[in-house]
C-alpha cells in the first residue's frame, strides 16, 4: 500500500483553514504475477521493465480517478465546460472511457480517458488532460518533450535512442527528432537588458551534410553577462549576407533601453553595420581575434608567399598591435598605448602601399576606424572573440547527421540554449 499525499506537518494542521490546499491520499494496491528464470542483477531489471508499463498505467489511472472524484465533490471545477463555460454543476460520463496516449519518460502509456458531463447545457468532454496539465489532444507532455528534446540536441538521434534503449526508455529517433524541432521552434533569443551592454555578433559557414559547405552561414549575437560569460541574444542560420536585419530586429528596442551606448564587436562584416545603420546607434569594435587571421587571407590574395619575410613582418606587427592588455585603468597610458598602436598600423598600411599589397591595405584602412573603439571608451578587455567556443559547440553537433537549414536551426537552438541561456530539463 502506497500513500500519495505527504502526512501532514504540524504546522500544516493548524494552519489548516489557511486556503484550499489539494491534496488527496491514494490508497494503492498492486499484485502483479511475474515469471523469472534467474535471480542475477540482469534478469529482476528486465523483468521490472516489463512490468513498469503496467504499473505506471495503474498508478496514472489511480491518480486521475482520485483526483477528479476529489474535484467533482467541490462545487467549483478546476476545469469548465468548453461550450457553455459552466464550472460548478457536472456529473460523470465514465470514469473509464476511450483510450489515449501520453509519453512519459518511461514509455507510452495508454490511459482510459475520464468524462464529465455538464448539467447546463449537456455537453460531454473529456477531463484527463486538463488534470494532467496538458494541452487537448496533446500526446507528449512538456515535461517529456523537453527531456527527449534536451538529449536529441545533445547528442545524435541514434545515440539518445540507444542511450534511452539501455535505461528502458523505449522511444524511437522519430519522436526525439520531432521533440527536438518542436522545443526549438518556441525558443526565442533576445538580449536582456539587466546584463551588459556589450555584445558580439559573428557568422560561420555550417556543415550540413548535403548542403554544400559555406553555402549557409549560422549567425549568432552573443551578449556578454554580469557575472563574466555570455549568454546567447540571436540566432539564425541563413544566406551569406542575409537574415543579420532579421536577427536585429526585435533586439533593436532592447539596444535603445541600454542607459549606455552598445558595444558590438564583429569581425567586419559590412551586412551587420548594414542592419544597424540609421536605426540605433552602436559602438562598432573590430574583433581583435579574428584580424590577425583575416589578414592573412588578403595577403594570400596579394600573392605574398606564406612565412615569408614580408609575410612574417605584416603578421607579427598585427599580432602585436591587436593584442591589448585588460585592465589598464590610467587614461594617459590608454592614450599613449592608442597613439603607439595607430603609428604601428599605419606603418603597416604603408608598408602594404609601397609594396602594391593592395587587398591588404585597403583592408587595414577598412578596419582601422573601428579597431580601438573598446580602447578608447575603456571598456578593455572586450576585443577578443568569446563567440569562437560556441561555433565549435555548435559545429560538433551539425556536422554529425543530415539536416534541413530548420532542423539544424532548431537542433542548435535547443543545444545553445542549455549551454549558455540556461535552458534544462
Ligand atoms: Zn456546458
Amino acid at each position: 500500500m502506497w500513500v500519495v499525499a505527504p502526512t501532514k506537518t504540524k504546522e500544516e494542521g493548524i494552519m489548516e483553514k489557511l486556503p484550499q490546499v489539494r491534496s488527496i491520499t491514494v490508497d494503492f494496491e498492486s499484485e502483479f504475477r511475474v515469471t523469472l528464470a534467474s535471480c542475477d542483477f540482469g534478469a529482476i531489471m528486465k523483468a521490472f521493465l516489463l512490468l513498469l508499463p503496467q504499473l505506471l498505467e495503474d498508478f496514472f489511472q489511480k491518480v486521475l480517478v482520485g483526483f477528479a472524484e476529489y474535484e467533482m465533490s467541490l462545487p467549483r471545477k478546476s476545469f469548465a465546460c468548453t461550450c457553455c463555460g459552466n464550472d460548478r454543476d457536472f456529473v460523470w460520463k465514465t470514469r473509464h472511457g476511450k483510450a489515449t496516449t501520453i509519453l512519459t519518460w518511461f514509455r507510452w502509456l495508454t490511459l482510459k480517458q475520464l468524462q464529465v458531463l455538464c448539467k447546463r447545457c449537456g455537453h460531454k468532454q473529456y477531463i484527463t488532460r486538463t488534470l494532467l496539465g496538458m494541452a487537448p489532444r496533446e500526446r507528449i507532455p512538456d515535461a517529456t518533450r523537453r527531456k527527449l528534446a534536451l538529449v536529441g540536441a545533445l547528442t545524435s538521434y541514434r545515440v539518445s535512442a540507444k542511450i534511452g534503449q539501455m535505461f528502458g526508455w523505449a522511444v524511437d529517433k522519430m519522436t526525439i527528432w520531432q521533440c527536438v524541432q518542436r522545443v526549438g521552434r518556441h525558443l526565442e533569443f533576445l538580449l536582456d537588458e539587466k546584463e551588459e551592454p556589450r555584445g558580439e555578433a559573428d557568422g560561420t559557414g555550417i556543415g550540413i551534410t548535403g548542403i554544400a559547405k559555406r553555402g549557409k552561414e549560422l549567425k549568432v549575437l552573443v551578449q556578454y553577462k554580469k557575472g563574466g560569460g555570455i549568454r546567447v541574444a540571436g540566432l539564425d542560420i541563413g544566406n551569406y549576407n542575409g537574415s543579420w536585419a532579421n536577427l536585429f530586429r526585435k533586439n533593436l528596442e532592447i539596444i535603445r533601453k541600454f542607459k549606455s551606448t552598445f558595444l558590438l564587436v564583429t569581425d567586419g562584416d559590412t551586412a551587420i553595420f548594414d542592419s544597424l545603420k540609421g536605426k540605433v546607434k552602436v559602438l562598432f569594435q573590430r574583433c581583435l581575434w579574428h584580424l590577425p587571421y583575416q589578414a592573412q587571407y588578403v595577403l594570400w590574395k596579394d600573392g605574398v608567399a606564406r612565412k615569408s619575410e614580408d609575410w612574417l613582418h605584416v603578421v607579427a606587427e598585427l599580432m602585436e598591435i591587436c593584442a591589448i592588455r585588460s585592465l589598464v585603468d590610467c587614461p594617459e597610458t590608454i592614450q599613449a598605448m592608442l597613439a603607439s598602436k595607430r603609428k604601428r598600423l599605419d606603418q603597416v598600411i604603408e608598408f602594404c602601399q609601397q609594396k602594391s599589397y593592395s587587398h591588404t591595405g585597403s583592408y587595414l584602412e577598412n578596419a582601422r576606424g573601428d579597431m580601438f573603439t573598446a580602447l578608447e571608451n575603456r571598456l578593455t578587455g572586450k576585443t577578443t572573440s568569446r563567440v569562437e567556443r560556441l561555433m565549435r559547440t555548435v559545429n560538433m553537433r551539425v556536422n554529425i547527421s543530415k539536416w534541413s537549414t530548420e532542423g539544424a536551426l532548431n537542433v542548435t537552438k535547443v543545444r545553445l540554449a542549455y549551454y549558455y541561456n540556461g535552458f534544462d530539463a
